[in-house]
């Protein structure tokens, strides 16, 4: 098993610790064919992507030349209407939209759902179980509403029906993310694995990195896919099985 794509990396611009040109490099130097840079979004408390530093990183990926980057954003899902906290411009703009749960979301972003934010975000595994339905529909009401490519560590402190997001994942094109760092640790992930592929769901491989060496590196993926039946045509960013991506620049909020 050969990963030749890393499709979730954080630079400087969010959380991450390097710049483009320097996961660039490392991702040639591993190997890799192709990576997306996905930075926290636009509510991402402290450091966050910005409209301005998204126009500046996209002239940092214009300047490399080597392996195809595509530019993305990891986008927090927000409210009850499954709403992005990304304007429609970068919706239009991310050649990889990735969306998903994250706690350190600031409250003051409009719109925003203290009850989901909070309760997944911060209280008990029990609390949170109780929001199980609740969180379903706000994942589908999002796949619904945006044209997104990664669904990023499903599962992942925020607690969903795992089957019921992979068919409408299937349906609509969307890539169910293998994330090395929450693969093993996201509790229901492995044990509904069996039913989440009986979807004919595609998934693609992310190692979530904030660090140059963590680029590439996907052991806790191999793992988990060497100890299961999982026909790796279904699996992107391995052995040369490359992805695409939606184009959005016609996409429309009709909220
Ligand atoms: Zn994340
Ligand atoms: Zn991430």
């Amino acid at each position: 098993m050969v990963f030749d794509g890393d499709f979730h990396l954080h630079t400087k611009v969010s959380d991450g610790h390097s710049s483009v040109a320097e996961l660039v490099a490392c991702a040639r130097a591993r190997g890799l064919k192709q990576i997306a840079i996905t930075d926290h979004s636009f509510s991402s408390l402290i450091c966050h992507q910005t409209l301005e530093k998204f126009e500046a990183q996209r002239a940092e990926i214009d300047a490399e030349s080597g392996l195809r980057v595509y530019q993305g954003i990891e986008a927090n899902i927000v409210d009850e209407a499954g709403s992005l906290d990304v304007p429609d411009e970068i919706v239009r703009r991310a050649e990889v939209l990735t969306v998903g749960f994250h706690r350190f979301v600031a409250l003051m972003f409009k719109p925003c759902s203290r009850k989901f934010l909070l309760v997944n975000g911060f209280m008990s595994e029990r609390a949170r179980r109780k929001l199980y339905d609740y969180n379903t529909e706000i994942f589908l009401r999002t796949l619904e509403r945006y044209p997104a490519d990664i669904v990023a560590h499903i599962g992942h402190r925020c607690p969903v029906d795992f089957v019921r997001i992979a068919e409408e994942c299937a349906k609509r094109d969307v890539f169910v993310e293998f994330n090395e760092k929450h693969i093993l640790s996201t509790a229901g992930f492995a044990e509904n694995f069996d039913d989440i592929l009986a979807t004919g769901v595609k998934f693609i491989v992310g190692s979530d990195a904030h660090r140059t060496d963590r680029v590439g590196k996907f052991d806790n993926v191999r793992k988990f896919l060497s100890e299961r039946n999982v026909p790796l045509d279904r699996v992107y960013g391995v052995d040369g099985n490359l992805p695409s991506f939606k184009d959005k620049s016609e996409w429309k909020n009709e909220l």
